[in-house]
């Protein structure tokens, strides 16, 4: 029994450096991808549900390893914030998104916000809002065109930092949400300190909102509560008809999920919201 579980443990451990071998790997390519062009923007669309327009997009990080594929933002990015590749990985999304949106906003089919996930390193960089004035004025992109969106986690660990930060920022035009809206702190105190324009619900409360009363009740109460702060809302994650409506009576501004529309490549972007306008 003894030797088993010896080569049980060896067994565990052989798996485990399997996978910090993986990991190390992948966190090793990152900087080659970069420069390689490996990494791209897809684009989501964002729904004004009172106006039934289009009015943003948010910008989803995509990267093709040239030997393991796609691998899901989900597994690379928490990497690249331990090594701390993701403050050069994060400037260059928001540089090629801002580049992007300046560009349709000149040769678009209709002027549209972009949305950008900002990861905690990242925000807590000194020179972070200059970071993003200098991606607004070189790409030339309206302030009023660019959202950051925030976790709450990235706010509540360095309050007065962050509340300078977003002072600053707000200053400048941008728009500020907060992202996975309700899986965060239980505290809300910061929501009226904080210089904000828009909560969107986290996906998770959204996937159950016809059948669970829980998260229906959860998905209300942040509708009222935002609304109340003069904020928007918007629900991330609507896959169904059904779901839509519910938000729609609800009163919820905005919707994004896979019943509008998946990411899309900026071609496909461009064919979308053409589309929609002709309708
Ligand atoms: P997130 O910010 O919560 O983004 C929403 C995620 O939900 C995206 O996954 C999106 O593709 C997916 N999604 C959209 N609509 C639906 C739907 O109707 N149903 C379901 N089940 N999922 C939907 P994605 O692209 O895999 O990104 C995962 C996470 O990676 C993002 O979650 C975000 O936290 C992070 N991420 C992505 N791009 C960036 C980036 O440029 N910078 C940083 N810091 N994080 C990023
Ligand atoms: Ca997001
Ligand atoms: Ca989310
Ligand atoms: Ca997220």
């Amino acid at each position: 029994a003894k030797r088993s579980g010896k080569n049980c443990f060896r067994f565990y451990a052989r798996e485990m450096n399997a996978q910090a071998a993986e990991m190390l790997r992948l966190d090793n390519s990152m900087p080659l991808g970069l420069a390689n062009g490996d990494f791209y923007l897809h684009y989501q669309p964002q729904l004004d549900l009172k106006n039934d327009t289009v009015i943003a997009v948010e910008a989803l990080l995509r990267w093709r390893h040239p030997e393991l594929g796609m691998i899901p933002p989900d597994r690379f990015i928490p990497l690249a914030e331990d090594s701390g590749f993701i403050i050069k990985l994060g400037e260059w999304v928001l540089r090629t998104a801002c580049m992007q949106c300046a560009e349709w906003q000149k040769n678009g089919p209709a002027p549209l916000r972009i949305a950008i996930n900002v990861s905690g390193r990242q925000f807590s960089e000194p020179d972070f809002v200059d970071m993003v004035a200098a991606a607004l004025s070189d790409s030339g992109l309206a302030p009023e065109l660019l959202e950051l969106e925030l976790t709450e986690s990235l706010l509540i660990s360095n309050e007065q930092q962050a509340l300078q930060k977003l002072q600053l920022l707000k200053n400048m035009g941008i728009f500020l949400a907060i992202d996975d809206f309700g899986t965060g702190y239980s505290s809300l105190a910061y929501l009226k300190h904080f210089p904000l324009d828009r909560l969107k619900i986290d996906k998770s409360f959204i996937n159950d909102i016809l059948s669970d009363p829980d998260d229906a009740a959860i998905t209300e109460a942040i509708i009222a509560m935002g609304h109340s702060l003069k904020l928007k809302v918007i629900a991330e994650g609507v896959e169904t008809r059904e779901q839509l409506v519910f938000l729609e009576d609800r009163s919820c501004d905005e919707i994004q999920g896979y019943f509008l529309s998946k990411p899309l490549s900026e071609h496909d972007l461009h064919v979308f919201v053409t589309a929609r306008l002709a309708n």
